[in-house]
């Protein structure tokens, strides 16, 4: 796992194991707050070890950007923390997440101990701020990757964690292209210092426009090739062909999934068009 220190009393956390998945931590006075949990177990266990035994305080509270296992399932490591996030999300886990987990835990044992800990607190509309020690913590919907997507922003630091609303190459899992590119606009005139996916490496200050103008362009890219599939009355299979290099992304990213994720934005579209 890669532990770096963003700013004063923010830290990031990076897999090594699934998928360049991350999570933050900002530190209190008294209490530390984490921002989404790590895919796998032993990670979320070495990252709550980090906290409470390097920096030396408590986990009190947790944000999920969205219901995702990768995001959400460590929370039930954090004993006690209290659950921030959008009410959808909450809904989703109640509804999707505990079969989804009974039927990894059948087959994975690393998922044996993990229960699942649906959010404490949720908002649906506007934003919900939070003060952590000196820092004013802002909770805002971008959806677009799932329907539940927020972002958390730090004000004092300009730092955004985007959740999936950001990656190196976007996906839209269970939301909408359009969304995803407002909640892009939205990011972008936030005059930012830190951007952090998702997954992948922290975005700094001088490359901020220039991620974000390229998954715009992805998205038009996409959409152009579903359409033209579409009109032409072409079958599903025809998409194959339109590799992540066709439109402007490279299958390098996220350990090699790109192309899997690329595909599946593809196809998802192919149905909503
Ligand atoms: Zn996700």
């Amino acid at each position: 796992m890669q532990i770096e220190r963003i700013s004063e009393n923010v830290y990031w956390f990076q897999s090594e194991i699934y998928a360049q998945v991350t999570a933050g931590v900002v530190v209190g006075t008294h209490w530390a707050i984490v921002i989404d949990t790590l895919a796998m177990p032993e990670e979320t266990l070495e990252m709550r070890r980090y906290v409470e035994e390097e920096l030396n305080i408590p986990v009190r509270y947790i944000i999920n950007t969205h219901h995702h296992a990768d995001h959400s399932w460590g929370n039930c490591f954090f004993p006690g923390a209290y659950v921030f996030a959008h009410d959808r999300c909450r809904a989703e886990m109640a509804s999707s997440g505990i079969k989804a987990l009974e039927a990894t835990a059948e087959h994975d044992q690393q998922f044996k101990q993990t229960k699942l800990v649906l959010p404490h607190f949720t908002f649906s509309k506007g934003n919900l701020e939070l003060q952590v020690g000196k820092k004013n913590l802002k909770l805002m919907a971008t959806p677009g990757h799932s329907f539940d997507s927020i972002s958390v922003f730090i004000d004092e630091d300009r730092i955004l964690f985007a959740g999936d609303a950001v990656l190196p190459v976007p996906f839209i899992a269970d939301g909408d292209i359009n969304q995803m590119r407002q909640s892009l606009y939205l990011i972008n005139n936030l005059s930012l210092e830190n951007l952090i996916q998702g997954h992948g490496e922290v975005i700094l200050r001088g490359e901020v426009q220039e991620i974000i103008e390229s998954n715009l362009t992805y998205l038009d890219k996409i959409e152009s090739i579903v359409k033209e599939v579409k009109q032409n009355r072409q079958p599903i299979e025809a998409l194959k062909k339109h590799t992540i290099e066709t439109c402007g992304k490279s299958r390098i990213f996220l350990n090699g999934v790109a192309e899997e994720l690329h595909q599946s934005n593809l196809r998802t579209l192919y149905h909503l068009l």
